[in-house]
């Protein structure tokens, strides 16, 4: 069909990672007709280079540590050592069994897979391989890419960026991570369970910066104490190769030496000589502008993901290449409200969170009008029996609605979902400590974090 240069597709997709081929899918089962073009690999960063096998190496450090660390459960191991071929062969299984999945999901939807690289040719078509591909409307979804900073380059050896650090065949002795947002405490915290010595600068006053300031401290306090090193408040200012590594100095003089530097700094879009701006599409610093309903400022065109500036996680590329499908399909669409948005970092201890930060909800409501209450997991008994410590803050305007949840601890991304309803159907404290939450788990801790705010708490001290 794409070889028809009479077909007219309802709908051509250019890019088919989280946002594009979310769009795809359902476009697809909404009726439309849809091309979907993707130069790489269906899937995008998420399934290759992202989310997936990020949690994989994740869990295989998680596997490392348990081994290491099995004696205070009374189960005697011995941890011979990380066969990282072995750990990259699980990931890439992984990783393979559901880009198989997501191929077969996306033929039996009966979507137009064109692989090439594409180029926006007019406000309605897609040129790739050198073929026009017609559309009645447009959606840009070509993602993002590691950035680095000036004068920094990341030769893939030595200085790597995340794509590298994914497939690195070694584990290095002593990494330097540059930036302590979510990719660089992921990446440390992988790293340090494989026996790597870790050290991450952050220019900011606190690891994870976006997130509430206590889950950053308690993220801190943790690392601390796993022997994970970083170095805070001051910014990175140069990088040289030395015999064995790589030197980095930071603003005030302060020298960090290393086997590799990974830049972990953010990514930036993909939109150069892509013809966005060719075609007349409003752009700032490389994002794609839109508004509420993902719409471009030119009619046919709308654009999904991190090639916009919205949260750059899966699930909102996901969230908005629905939105799009569905408003094209005639649907009501309904704008997304990113700050109920759940976000989890997947380091050891996990971090996540709903909702607002308490320095945000003071901004908004003022100071006098923000409760908030910190619940310790030293009360929950599975956290207990797990060994793991953290703690759930919940920020509440007062006499209202929770509007944060924020949470530190093992396993406290698997909690997000009940925090993310409480806060998207504006929950009430007293509303959600009446609802009975089982025990022993650590979702308890979330219900117990509620009895307490209602003015009833249970197991705890405060
Ligand atoms: C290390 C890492 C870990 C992450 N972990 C998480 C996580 O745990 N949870 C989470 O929610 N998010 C995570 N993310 C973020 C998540 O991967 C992205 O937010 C998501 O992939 C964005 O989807 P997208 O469709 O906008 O872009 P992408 O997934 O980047 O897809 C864009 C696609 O467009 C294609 N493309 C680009 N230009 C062209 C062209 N000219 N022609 C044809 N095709 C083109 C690309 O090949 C690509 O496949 C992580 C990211 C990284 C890097």
């Amino acid at each position: 069909m794409a070889n028809d240069a009479s077909t007219v597709f309802d709908l051509v997709i250019l890019g088919g990672g989280s946002g594009g081929y979310a769009a795809a899918l359902r476009a697809a089962q909404l009726g439309l007709d849809v091309a979907l073009i993707e130069k790489n690999k269906l899937g995008g960063t998420c399934l290759h280079n992202g989310c997936i096998p990020t949690k994989a190496l994740l869990h295989a450090g998680e596997i490392a540590d348990q081994a290491r660390e099995s004696e205070q459960f009374g189960v005697k191991t011995s941890f011979e050592g990380i066969d990282i071929a072995a750990v990259h062969k699980y990931k890439d299984d992984v990783i393979s069994g559901l880009y198989k999945g997501l191929q077969g999901l996306v033929a039996s939807r009966k979507v137009t897979y064109i692989e090439g690289e594409g180029r926006l040719s007019s406000p309605t078509s897609v040129d790739v391989n050198g073929q026009r591909i017609e559309g009645r409307h447009v959606l840009l979804a070509t993602g993002s890419v590691p950035r680095s900073l000036p004068g920094l380059v990341i030769d893939g050896n030595r200085i790597i960026s995340s794509d590298h650090a994914l497939v690195l065949d070694r584990v290095p002795q002593s990494a330097i991570i540059l930036g302590g947002g979510v990719i660089g405490v992921e990446f440390a915290s992988a790293w340090k369970s494989f026996g790597t010595d870790v050290t991450i600068v952050e220019g900011l006053p606190h690891l994870v910066p976006v997130e509430d300031e206590n889950s950053s401290k308690l993220l801190e306090r943790a690392f601390r104490k796993r022997g994970i090193k970083f170095n805070l408040g001051t910014f990175f200012q140069s990088a040289e190769y030395t015999e064995t590594g790589v030197k980095v100095t930071l603003a005030d003089g302060k020298t960090f030496e290393a086997e590799v530097l990974l830049v972990a700094i953010g990514r930036g879009p993909v939109s150069q000589g892509l013809g966005y701006e060719e075609q007349g599409v409003a752009m700032d610093r490389g994002y794609v502008l839109v508004d509420e309903f993902m719409r471009t400022n030119v009619p046919t065109i709308s654009a999904v993901g991190d090639l916009v500036p919205t949260l750059q996680l899966a699930h909102v590329g996901f969230a908005e290449g629905i939105l799009v499908a569905e408003r094209l399909a005639g649907l009501k669409a309904v704008p997304i409200d990113y700050d109920g948005v759940p976000r989890v970092t997947y380091c050891q201890p996990e971090v996540a969170s709903v909702g607002i930060s308490e320095a945000k909800a003071k901004e908004l409501y003022g100071a006098d009008k923000v409760v908030t209450l910190k619940y310790n997991l030293a009360g929950n008994g599975r956290s207990k029996i797990l060994k793991t410590s953290g703690e759930i803050k919940l920020v509440q305007v007062r006499d209202g609605a929770v509007v944060g949840v924020h949470m530190v601890g093992d396993r406290m991304g698997e909690q997000v979902g009940e925090a993310q309803l409480i806060y998207n159907w504006e929950a009430l404290p007293a509303e959600v400590a009446q609802l009975i939450h089982a025990h022993p788990t650590q979702n308890e801790a979330l219900g117990e974090a509620h009895l307490a705010l209602a003015g009833k708490p249970l197991h705890s001290h405060d």
